[in-house]
């Protein structure tokens, strides 16, 4: 039988959107390649991220580019070979150093990012998993005084959009978690920060979720949409009634080629450990402010993760980032043993404005995109899933939908 809609990616997004579109009555077949797989949605470091409303800087690109180029263990690392694959990317982060584009897509982000609790808790009570997430706030700590006073300018950004940045003193922080040893010298406490235990399980339960609400799950590789079908790998081809919505994370740009869209999107590799016998007694998601990198304490351990690496979406993996990640973790927690962990490497599908792209195709009425969820795809799943699913069903979403249009790649 010919669904009404197929939703091509079986991610966090991908899921969210095809539970809530059922809900709607929508008939729904999702197109997913590996139904079981670890993707991005299950290895991540589970934080709900609502402060992160500003977008990646472009300038810090730039200025540490030809050191990263060098140390392939830095936070960042541009592989050589994928640096001409780069270059759109590149040109596309230099447009956001426009004047007002800054604060453009702040707010474009905040307008997702301060609804993300409401449209969250539903989704996560449905699942059965209210007690596992955690409302405890994160604390970023910093190891120097000057890194600490040169992210105020960014603390009153994020201030202005109503997210709380609650300074403290070495002492405090070290009160809140008392794991943190001497190399902290400042701290500062956001709230508004939650995390789950295990984001793995958030997708194993939206797997069982959708299959029970009648989500016809096929396994294949979509190649393309070609007319009121998406073509798959083994030539197979998937029809649908009246949509195709792409939400394919870090892969999503082929098929949104294939009907004519452009579009710029990129894997950002990130790594972590996962660290099962690790009790240091933590709390909350502690962010290493200088390092980029953070902890959180989950179920199923302590995952040490972040990084950002550009080198595509094929390629093996660098696990030493991950024992690096861990290694620089030791320096902040006295006494942490790391060895014995769960290496581990995702996707991140990452646009250079860091905007997610929501909504329907340039080129045809049919075609809906949900990809490029960046660092919050997590965060963000059940607030895609509400806007595209009112969008898709005909009913006016909340938001004003025009940041996060395809078209912008376009002009
Ligand atoms: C190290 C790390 C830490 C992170 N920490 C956080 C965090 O704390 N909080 C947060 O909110 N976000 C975090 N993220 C980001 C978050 O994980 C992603 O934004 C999110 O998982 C993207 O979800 P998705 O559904 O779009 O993509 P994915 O989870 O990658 O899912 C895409 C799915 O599509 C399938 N697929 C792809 N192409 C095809 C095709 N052609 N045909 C069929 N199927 C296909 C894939 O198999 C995959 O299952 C982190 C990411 C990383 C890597």
């Amino acid at each position: 039988m010919t669904a009404e809609t197929v939703v091509i990616g079986g991610g966090a997004i991908g899921l969210a959107l095809a539970r809530d579109l059922r809900l709607r009555g929508k008939s729904v077949t999702m197109i997913e390649r590996d139904p079981e797989g670890f993707n991005a949605s299950c290895g991540n470091a589970g934080g709900f991220g609502v402060t992160e409303v500003l977008p990646l800087e472009m300038t810090n690109l730039l200025r540490n580019l030809p050191r990263w180029l060098l140390d392939p263990l830095g936070p960042v690392r541009v592989g050589v070979g994928h640096l001409p694959s780069m270059v759109p990317f590149m040109a596309g982060m230099a447009k956001t150093m426009r004047p007002g584009e800054r604060a453009r897509i702040s707010r474009a982000l905040s307008a997702l990012l301060s609804r993300a609790r409401a449209d969250s808790l539903p989704l996560i009570e449905s699942l059965g998993l209210r007690s596992q997430l955690h409302e405890r706030g994160a604390l970023w700590v910093y190891e120097t005084l000057q890194a600490f006073r040169a992210d105020e300018t960014s603390r009153n950004e994020r201030r202005a959009l109503g997210i709380e940045m609650q300074e403290l003193s070495a002492e405090e922080a070290r009160a809140l978690e008392p794991a943190l040893g001497p190399r902290v010298v400042a701290g500062v406490m956001t709230p508004q920060w939650m995390h789950m235990d295990d984001p793995a399980e958030v997708v194993r339960r939206l797997r069982a979720q959708v299959v029970e609400q009648g989500v016809d799950v096929v396994t294949g590789e979509a190649t393309a949409i070609s007319g009121k079908a998406v073509l798959l790998a083994d030539g197979r081809k998937v029809p649908f009634g009246s949509e195709v919505i792409v939400a394919a994370g870090a892969w999503s740009g082929q098929l949104a080629r294939s009907v004519g869209d452009r579009v710029v999107l990129d894997s950002e590799r990130g790594y972590n450990r996962t660290i099962p016998g690790a009790d240091i007694g933590l709390t909350r998601e502690i962010i290493f402010a200088e390092r980029h990198f953070v902890a959180t304490p989950m179920s199923v351990g302590l995952r040490i993760g972040g990084a950002a690496e550009f080198r595509g979406l094929t390629g093996k993996p660098d696990y030493r980032r991950s024992a690096a990640l861990a290694e620089l973790a030791r320096r902040y927690f006295p006494g942490l043993e790391t060895t014995d962990g769960t290496d581990w490497m995702g996707h991140r599908p990452a646009t250079p404005d860091s905007l997610p792209v929501m909504g329907a195709s340039a080129r045809r009425g049919d075609v809906y995109y949900a990809f490029g969820h960046g660092h919050v795809g997590l965060t963000l799943a059940a607030t895609t899933a509400t806007l595209l699913a009112d969008l898709v069903t005909g009913r006016a979403p909340d938001v004003d939908l025009t940041p996060y249009a395809i078209s912008r790649f376009s002009r």
